[in-house]
């Protein structure tokens, strides 16, 4: 089982001809509200691609049709906790060339204590995966408490703050980057080269598996002296939210199938490269019977 310990938000969607620039008021031609969040996203990508993933979450009762959502695409919503409180949300302006701009609320998402998730972490065996993101708060508790429980946890330190730095990152048997996380991770400057990036992830977890996302460039695994390289599939791109997101779930669903870094990668970009030809986030991500299908 993995669990993830990771965020659901409403994601409000505005199609724009371009990203509001400051002191502009801009029109928007479309709007749509749909699930999101980085860890619903990962969990919906995890379970759409076969794997079984249970949902540490906390939701705004008024949202309970996102939990019925992430249940009925096959994740174990059991511990998912529906709150009083405001939800986590966020506006998603998609420009023309399908480039996005974010703004986030976590509202519910920040409101976990270490009570909730003691209870949460007794439910875990040995050799469990733990899957988080940055969108939740009391990461520092749970990445340190992973280590007595025999866990292991993969990362995704997105959005990217300066406090991740200070985490018990060493406790990670598997990291996720994009450039940027790589960039404020290492301190190597922006636009450095990917080959840079991962020596300086290296020195900065020798253990630690790294995955290094590059957009439209493709993606790098590095393990120790290992490294693998996987070219991007071309695809004209209309919409790259949650391209991360689907990679990540399908990245470990494939880990959970038992395959090696190559074969996860290949499926992980596959579904990415296809999710990112549609619009939205969790909508855009495809169902394993469709990777498979334009695989072949
Ligand atoms: P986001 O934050 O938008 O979810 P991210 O920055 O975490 O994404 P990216 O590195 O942009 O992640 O993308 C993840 C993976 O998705 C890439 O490694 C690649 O496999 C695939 N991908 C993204 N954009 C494209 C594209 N334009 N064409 C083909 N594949 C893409």
């Amino acid at each position: 089982m993995l669990h993830n310990f990771g965020s659901i938000n409403l994601d409000h969607f505005y199609r724009v001809p371009h990203l509001v620039a400051p002191g502009e008021t801009l029109t928007s031609r479309d709007y749509r509200v749909g699930l999101g969040g980085k860890g619903a996203n990962q969990s919906l990508a995890m379970a759409r691609a076969g794997g079984q993933v249970r949902h540490w979450g906390r939701l705004g009762r008024q949202d309970a049709w996102a939990r019925d959502l992430l249940f009925e695409a096959g994740v174990d919503v059991s511990a998912i906790t529906l709150v009083d409180e405001p939800g986590g949300h966020a506006i998603i302006q998609v420009d023309d060339r399908g480039e996005n701009a974010i703004l986030l609320f976590p509202g519910a998402n920040h409101g976990f204590t270490q009570d909730d998730l003691d209870a949460r972490l007794r439910d875990t065996a040995p050799g469990d995966w733990l899957l988080a993101q940055n969108e939740c708060n009391a990461l520092p508790h749970v990445l340190n408490a992973t280590r007595d429980r025999g866990l292991n946890v993969a990362f995704n330190p997105a959005p990217m703050t300066a406090d991740v730095a200070a985490l018990p990152l060493e406790a990670c048997r598997l990291l996720f980057v994009n450039r940027g996380e790589a960039e404020m991770l290492t301190g190597e400057p922006a636009g450095s080269e990917a080959e840079a990036l991962l020596d300086a992830l290296a020195r900065r977890l020798p253990d630690t598996e790294t995955v290094l996302t590059l957009g439209g460039d493709g993606a790098w695994y590095q393990h120790g002296q290992t490294r693998h390289f996987q070219p991007p599939l071309p695809v004209t791109a209309v919409d790259t939210t949650g391209a991360g997101d689907t990679f990540i779930g399908y990245y470990l669903a494939a880990v959970q199938a038992g395959e090696s870094p190559v074969a996860c990668l290949a499926r992980a970009a596959a579904a990415a490269a296809l999710g990112v030809q549609r619009h939205g986030a969790a909508e855009s991500i495809p169902r394993a019977a469709e990777v498979e299908r334009w695989l072949r």
